[in-house]
């Protein structure tokens, strides 16, 4: 009977796994669709001075709206992309998006502040990522230090000639480098020195525990004073109440992204934020 039990339970399994990677593989093929059918866009969400709500930035946030399935998340689809160099096409066309649309905001007289872009640690480790900034931004006459690039610190776990080359690649051309979700992996901010990374954004875990834990209170001032020291500039991210707006402030942190100002907005909207020349 144990017997039978056990095998009832490891066809269980497998038919599970099976599924699982039947839905892994229908997803790859789904973004590839995607790619190729134009069901991906952009929203941007205001980055602002927290004392007068001025405008110092947007962050480029990617959606994929699905014909069956609705809008989906990029958490759902990024960490799959990421497993191939799928990844890297969705990050070309990403900057490609993102240039078209400071093109046409430019060419209509508004004053586009900073655009950040999210770029995968796989993305980073490519030659198709230098490739591409080298040709988009310049085929659209978009100056580099209007972009800014985030990428997440386990990107620079691997220290490897190629991170390297293309960090400072990244850096000498001119365009600003953001260490995003920071304080959860394992980077010392002196470390970021090294990096040359231009901004921290202090993860929205921390930001979430602002209410109730006296430590996450500590660590935001303290990363927020160290990277002061350090000339790095900072962001708060997730920012959902005036509670945390107003610690953060106390912290020091001049600039804040979260809900509290903004959620993100899709490009027709965005504008609003916008002063027109
Ligand atoms: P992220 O880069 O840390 O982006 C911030 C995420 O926090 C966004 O989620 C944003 O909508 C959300 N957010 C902003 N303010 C608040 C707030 O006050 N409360 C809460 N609960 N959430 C807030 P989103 O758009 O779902 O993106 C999730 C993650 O997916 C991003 O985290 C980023 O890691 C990744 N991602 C998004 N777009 C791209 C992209 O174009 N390329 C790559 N490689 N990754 C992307
Ligand atoms: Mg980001
Ligand atoms: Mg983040
Ligand atoms: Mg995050």
């Amino acid at each position: 009977r144990a017997k039978q039990n056990g095998r009832n339970c490891f066809e269980f399994y497998t038919t599970n796994l099976n599924f699982i990677a039947h839905q892994w593989l229908d997803m790859e093929n789904g973004i590839r669709h995607a790619l190729k059918e134009n069901q991906l866009f952009l929203e941007y969400q205001p980055q602002v001075e927290n004392t007068n709500q001025n405008l110092i930035g947007i962050e480029a946030l990617l959606r994929w709206q699905h014909p069956e399935r609705g809008l989906i998340s990029p958490l759902e689809f990024i960490k799959i992309a990421e497993q191939s160099s799928l990844i890297n096409q969705i990050g070309d066309w990403v900057l490609e998006a993102v240039c078209l649309q400071i093109r046409t905001w430019l060419d209509q007289a508004y004053q586009v502040p900073r655009v950040s872009i999210n770029i995968s640690a796989r993305h980073l480790r490519s030659d198709s990522l230098i490739q591409a900034l080298k040709t988009v931004p310049a085929k659209y006459q978009i100056p580099t230090n209007m972009l800014c690039i985030e990428i997440t610190e386990h990107a620079l776990l691997d220290d490897i000639d190629i991170v390297k080359k293309n960090m400072r690649f990244i850096k000498e051309a001119g365009f600003n480098i953001s260490l995003d979700d920071f304080g959860m992996g394992h980077s010392s901010l002196m470390y970021l020195k090294r990096w040359s990374v231009d901004e921290v954004k202090i993860d929205r875990t921390f930001i979430d525990g602002l209410q109730n834990s006296e430590e996450d209170r500590v660590i935001v001032k303290a990363i927020v004073a160290l990277a002061d020291a350090l000339s790095l500039d900072i962001v708060a991210e997730g920012i959902e109440n005036q509670f945390q707006a107003d610690i953060v402030k106390a912290s020091g942190c001049k600039v804040v992204q979260g809900f509290f100002y903004s959620i993100p907005l899709p490009a027709a909207e965005i504008v609003r934020w916008f002063k027109s020349k």
